[in-house]
């Protein structure tokens, strides 16, 4: 009988300690497979080298935003000067805030800023961010003419196109990983794309047609887009905001099918000599 006990003892202690040094072991392989980096896991990889990724198919209104902001930093610091008279200044983005609420994406914050530039053109990153040259503004006739302009780039931020572009650009130049897009290459890009590569046919079109419903509702006269889009033709050479693909007659062409002549000149911002006298420090 205490044999018996004592072996039954031994026997349990041995168990425990058994079950010990396999709980011990199982602990320490666990360490050991997660402290490896796993390179079949590029953003195990990627998260310890603390390097930001974006995924630019499902990007939330609050990351375009933040990417529009640092793009922005780098344009208006290495790439063109935004106009330093405040008065022309605060006329642009008061044009912009009264267009904004009135868009098809008027729950973004917008920033509407003026480039120092004798180029006739306007352009729009994303995240709210839209920039007219001066030589565009000296250009209109009047303001519903440059509101024109502005809300056709609006159009081009309501329905993310900057974000597609840089999305098909970045695939197609094998710089998306699994995990997605390191963040400082998405900026360097959005920068290249907003200053130098056009938008797509279909893209221009979907903007004039946002930009006129947004110009039209905040009421300016519908017609002053047309009529602007003429000068651009009627100059000779066609900046490149208007690229060559789609052809301007045709965009004029779609935007007049949607105008009723009746009631294009109606609206707000077609008086000449009171918007020459608002840009007047440009002259
Ligand atoms: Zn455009």
């Amino acid at each position: 009988m205490m044999l018996q006990t004592l072996l039954g003892s031994i026997d349990r202690l041995r168990r425990r300690w058994l079950y010990g040094l396999v709980s011990a072991l199982v602990a320490l392989s666990l360490i050991l497979s997660t402290a490896q980096p796993s390179p079949a896991i590029p953003w195990l990889d990627l998260i310890l080298r603390g390097v930001q990724v974006i995924q630019l198919s499902n990007l939330g209104d609050r990351q375009e935003v933040e990417l529009g902001r640092r793009i922005n930093d780098q344009l208006t610091s290495q790439e063109f000067r935004l106009v330093r008279d405040s008065n022309i200044r605060d006329y642009v983005d008061q044009i912009g805030q009264r267009l904004a609420p009135s868009s098809s994406r008027p729950n973004i914050p917008y920033v509407f800023q003026a480039v120092e530039s004798e180029q006739v053109n306007a352009f729009a990153t994303m995240g709210g961010y839209v920039y007219v040259t001066t030589g565009l503004m000296r250009l209109a006739d009047n303001e519903a003419e440059l509101a024109s302009v502005i809300g056709h780039e609006i159009g081009h931020i309501a329905a993310r196109h900057a974000v597609e572009q840089m999305r098909e650009a970045a695939i197609a130049s094998g710089l998306v990983t699994a995990a997605g897009l390191d963040r400082n290459t998405a900026v360097n890009l959005g920068v290249e794309l907003a200053i130098r590569r056009p938008h797509s046919r279909q893209a221009e079109l979907e903007a004039d047609q946002l930009g006129l419903a947004n110009i039209t509702s905040a009421g300016y006269a519908p017609g002053a887009m047309v009529d602007f889009m003429q000068k651009l033709v009627g100059q000779g050479s066609v900046p490149t905001f208007l690229s060559t693909h789609p052809a301007t007659s045709d965009r004029i062409a779609a935007l007049q099918r949607q105008i009723n002549p009746a009631t294009a000149d109606q609206g707000i911002g077609q008086d000449d000599a009171a918007y020459r006298s608002r840009i007047q420090a440009l002259r």
